[in-house]
């Protein structure tokens, strides 16, 4: 592998965290967020329009807010990622229910992987995520190093 083929990026001791959660598994979201207030507190929240709305009211946690999942929210958590701006995210996802908007949601497990993000999607997951000692720590991660990779594609295609 070429020493160029990667980049160190550092995610900060304080975390950009997006929260979704699918509508069946709202409450649960918003149990979790009031069980773990004091630790997110510390951190930078955002998430999709309704979930960010409703943890907000009920939790009294900052949460920027998206748009709604169905309307391109989880899209717009997606590029963010893309962009650096988000090191975290809890996705309380339903498995039981179609939701319309899937593709938008595969696409955001994958943006995610491919960022090398640390992402829950259940609270299992979650809880080991905010308990981490990690959590009150910078993590410096290897990514693809894609000015690289544009740069190779576009010499050999
Ligand atoms: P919502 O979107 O927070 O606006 O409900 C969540 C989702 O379904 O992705």
């Amino acid at each position: 592998m070429q020493d160029d083929a990667f980049i160190t990026k550092t995610i900060n001791k304080r975390k950009n965290i997006a929260l979704i959660a699918h509508d069946n598994k709202k409450q649960e979201l918003i149990m979790w967020c009031a069980a773990h207030r004091e630790i997110l507190a510390r951190h930078v929240l955002c998430g999709t329009g309704t979930t960010a709305q409703m943890v907000s009211s009920q939790t009294g946690l900052c949460v920027h807010g998206y748009n709604s999942g169905p309307l391109g929210g989880d899209q717009q958590i997606g590029a963010k990622i893309v962009e650096g701006q988000i090191d975290m995210v809890i996705f309380f996802s339903d498995p039981l229910t179609a939701q319309p908007h899937d593709p938008d949601v595969k696409a955001l497990l994958r943006i995610a992987q491919v960022y090398d993000i640390p992402i829950a999607n259940n609270r299992a997951t979650a809880d080991f995520l905010i308990t981490s000692s990690l959590m009150n720590e910078a993590y410096a991660h290897q990514i693809i190093n894609f000015h690289q990779h544009i740069h190779k594609r576009a010499r050999s295609l």
